[in-house]
């Protein structure tokens, strides 16, 4: 950190990086990512999903495809999307949800937005004639367009849902992945997409006693509707009279605590770290505009929004929102890119400005202060809200700030903090999701490739991908991740680079009877080691960061060394991936 006194500003900075240093030293744990529990074993009724068609009986598929996709979310979506335009043969999509829509399929908590705007974060709006009511949609409004692609691209025909893919084998004889379900299916597939989210292994902090809790506690990505009533536009009539506790203050915790303190007659907010809470300025699609938007807007308009957040300015900043403005106001007026100097200084003012939000807005000043955030803004995710810090002004919120070291034991009654039990009627865990540590636990698939090497063995000394989609040794096989691929604020902007990249390489092999096709063993590692030497400052910044799942909780596992996105960024990824469909992948890749 610099120790210049910023001229613009009051702002003490060695001060401040004590503070900083002190914030993130209290919130170390040396149990780091294994402090959290895994919907599973003594935890897996809070798996259970509220939208399943309770009790469904099918008949086990045996079937032979040229592509299965498993995960119907966005990524899987694009993905057989992208097949369909290119006449790629047959196609299956299994499922675990009812429906499609991944983590808008989930995450039904009641205030849930995308923090992206709408018109860069839905997919295919030119082409489907779509138009987002808001400029930060609705969680609703984006699972309705989920299944609108799935029904405009005829993909329902093809979907397994409630199912869940189990093992993935090659068979080298045949040249095909056999894969089985928890249904008992059977599908011989030539390709596999594996698009199981980023964010689709919900976790529970590991608090001692949570299975002892006698009222009802959920997660908020399987948010229990029958309890609270209402529906995500709130009015949660089913927690009236009730006293409410909810864990966690990220971008769920911010969203989801404005229509529960409306609602209960008591709301316990269990703090750890606090957010950082920009404005939101939502507002409705002035309808007008968006039609009178030229052809090619839409990946314009995502091409500019990434272009600005990688901190590359352009002549014009067409999303101008809180996200775009740190990178905007020091980039105009250095007129190029931004200097890792001036991004600190304005990551600085930034959360400066954050800072002083809050005591603009919430009247008790304990309270304030126990709500400002002392880390790097891009530290965590930021989040955006205009009723968040409005909530701690109405009498029946409690903001119990555990002062970093979070809740000490849940018991029959209620939460503990600083050895008083606080007595509830229900505890809700927004307390996010597992992010980068293992693929193969996040997505729950055995994968073996040739040799019947497993995955796992694979990258027991780290991930080792090409592009982040491929790896020698597992032919035909892609996955849709952030790991070791460049990726955008705007993770849809990654995930069609991805989708379309995969479509040519199938469409390709297809349509040249390639049977097989893997990364050489020279490509990979060399994007292996282009991915090491390129990670080293994100490393270097996340390493002085609070603990949170972008650091793994603030102490990497060596095992976790390679799990990082390719730090050149998502404009220089895209290239790449341009560049292989552009020369007809003539290099890096090994066809049989
Ligand atoms: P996060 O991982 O961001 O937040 C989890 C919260 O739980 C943190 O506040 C964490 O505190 C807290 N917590 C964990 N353990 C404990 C404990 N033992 N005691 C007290 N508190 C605890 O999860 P989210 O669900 O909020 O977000 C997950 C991802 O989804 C993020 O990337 C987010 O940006 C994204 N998201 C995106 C949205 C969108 O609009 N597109 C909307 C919602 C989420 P601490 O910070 O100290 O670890």
């Amino acid at each position: 950190m610099t120790t210049e006194r910023d001229p613009n500003s009051d702002i003490d900075i060695e001060a401040l990086a004590r503070r900083y240093a002190e914030e993130r030293e209290k919130r170390l744990r040396g149990d780091a990512v294994s402090q959290y529990q895994h919907l599973e074993g003594k935890f897996a009724t809070f798996d259970a999903d509220p939208n399943a068609v309770p009790d469904l009986v099918r008949d086990a598929v045996i079937r032979e495809v040229d592509v299965l996709v498993i995960g119907g979310g966005y990524g899987g979506l694009l993905t057989a999307i992208q097949l369909r335009k290119r006449g790629v043969g047959t196609i299956s999509i299994i499922e675990k949800g009812a429906d499609f829509g991944g983590t808008w399929y989930w995450n039904r908590y009641p205030g849930i937005r995308c923090d992206v705007e709408s018109y860069i974060y839905l997919p295919l709006l030119e082409e489907t004639g779509f138009v987002p009511s808001e400029r930060y949609a609705r969680g609703e409004e984006i699972y309705t367009q989920c299944r609108l692609l799935a029904e405009k691209f005829d993909l329902y025909r093809d979907a397994l849902f409630q199912t869940l893919a189990e093992s993935l084998i090659w068979d080298e004889k045949n040249r095909r992945w056999t894969v089985t379900t928890n249904r008992g299916d059977r599908i011989e597939a030539r390709f596999v997409v594996s698009a199981t989210g980023l964010y689709s292994s919900p976790k529970l902090p590991g608090i001692p006693g949570i299975e002892t809790f006698e009222g009802p506690s959920f997660h908020t990505s399987r948010w229990d509707y029958g309890f609270t009533g209402g529906s995500a536009d709130g009015d949660l009539v089913g927690l009236h009279g009730k006293t409410v506790g909810i864990i966690g203050t990220g971008s769920t915790g911010i969203q989801c605590v404005p229509p529960v303190a409306r609602a209960a007659a008591h709301l316990y907010l269990f703090q750890r770290t606090p957010a950082s809470v920009d404005v939101r300025g939502n507002r409705p699609t002035d309808v007008e505009w968006y039609r009178a938007q030229p052809p090619g807007w839409q990946r314009e308009r995502m091409m500019n929004f990434t272009q600005w957040t990688s901190g590359l300015p352009q002549a014009v900043d067409m999303v101008s929102d809180s996200m775009t403005d740190l990178f905007r106001e020091k980039a105009v007026s250095s007129g190029m890119e931004m200097t890792p100097e001036q991004r600190e200084a304005a990551e600085i003012l930034k959360m400066e400005r954050v800072r002083q939000r809050i005591d603009s807005i919430v009247e008790n000043k304990e309270t304030a202060a126990a709500l400002k955030p002392y880390f790097h803004y891009f530290c965590k995710r930021p989040g955006f809200s205009d009723n968040y810090l409005q909530v701690f002004n109405r009498s029946n919120v409690t903001l119990v700030d555990t002062a970093g070291q979070g809740v000490e034991k849940v018991t029959p009654r209620g939460l503990v903090v600083g050895g008083r039990e606080y007595a509830l009627d229900c505890i809700i865990y927004a307390t996010g999701f597992d992010f980068m540590t293992s693929y193969t636990r996040e997505s729950g698939l055995t994968v073996k490739g040739r040799g019947g090497v497993s995955l796992d063995e694979r990258w027991k000394d780290g991930v080792h991908t090409l592009f982040g989609m491929q790896t020698r040794g597992f032919p035909n096989f892609f996955v849709l991740t952030i790991v070791q691929a460049g990726t955008s604020i705007n993770y849809l902007h990654t995930a069609d680079a991805q989708s379309i990249y995969m479509a040519d390489l199938i469409a390709h092999c297809m349509s040249n009877g390639i049977e097989t096709v893997e990364p050489t063993q020279e490509a990979e590692q060399q994007w292996v080691d282009l991915c090491v030497s390129l990670s080293a400052d994100r490393h270097a910044f996340f390493e002085k960061c609070t603990p949170s799942y972008f650091n793994f909780e603030g102490k990497r596992p060596r095992e976790f060394e390679l799990n990082s996105p390719f730090g050149g960024g998502p404009l220089a990824y895209f290239e790449y991936l341009e560049q292989m469909s552009a020369n007809g992948f003539a290099e890096k890749l090994e066809f049989h």
